[in-house]
């Protein structure tokens, strides 16, 4: 049977590049539920919605058509909202710091939860994000916390913006970096934090192929006893 698995982490502990390897080798769909997060800010952005007004951002919800579509010969899906590929439109550092904003408030969380969890329900997904293995699915047949040192995860992000062509320094990124983390680990609901009966790996000194392959093993060892 097809499992869930749950991988959870701060920013660029590399969780998005390991979901997305793990989900390709067993053949699963891989989300990225921060994707929601950054959709939600970059609508709310465009109608001059506040990203502090809780009931005002979890009403546009309902109406963002939120769809995934899967890139062919690949596990990666790509968000689509009200038709459009906004994949890359909400990959910015502003979106990222207004989707933190954003994910803070209660009725936001609980406008996107309902979603991640009817979208795992039948197995065979592999989710990454701050709360999967706590909140959206407790029942996750493996759970993954990654993390990494500040130092290497702002190095991964200096150097992803640098391919990017964004104009970054180094120093900016890193308070942005130790900023977010602090907002996610801080917050009052579904704050980002290991689960449990969750396995740590530290991605400090790995490849994203070597953690994807550690994460593997776990999750061979998951679907035998599934
Ligand atoms: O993972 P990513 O950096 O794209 O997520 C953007 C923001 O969305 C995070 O900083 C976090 O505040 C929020 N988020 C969340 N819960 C998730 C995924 C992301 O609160 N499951």
């Amino acid at each position: 049977m097809p499992i869930s698995i749950a991988i959870d982490g701060p920013a660029s502990s590399g969780k998005g590049t390991v979901a997305r390897q793990v989900a390709a080798a067993l053949d699963y769909q891989h989300i990225d539920s921060g994707a929601l997060y950054r959709a939600l800010a970059w609508r709310a952005r465009g109608l001059g919605v506040d990203w502090g007004d809780g009931p005002a951002l979890a009403a546009l919800v309902p109406g963002m058509a939120l769809r995934w579509e899967r890139v062919l010969g690949t596990a990666s899906l790509r968000l689509h909202l009200g038709g459009e590929d906004v994949e890359d439109l909400i990959r910015t550092e502003a979106i990222g710091q207004g989707a933190s904003a954003v994910s803070k408030l209660p009725e936001v969380r609980a406008a996107l939860l309902q979603l991640q969890q009817d979208w795992g329900r039948s197995g065979g997904v592999v989710m990454d994000g701050r709360d999967i293995g706590t909140v959206v699915w407790p029942d996750a047949d493996l759970k993954v916390f990654l993390t990494a040192s500040v130092d290497e995860r702002a190095q991964r992000r200096f150097l992803e913006q640098q391919r990017r062509g964004v104009a970054t320094d180094f120093d900016a990124v890193r308070q942005e970096l130790v900023a977010r983390d602090r907002q996610d680990s801080e917050r009052a609901i579904a704050p980002l934090r290991q689960a449990d009966d969750a396995r740590l790996l530290d991605t400090t000194s790995m490849t994203p192929e070597v953690a994807a392959e550690r994460v593997l093993v776990w999750a061979r060892e998951a679907l035998d006893v599934s």
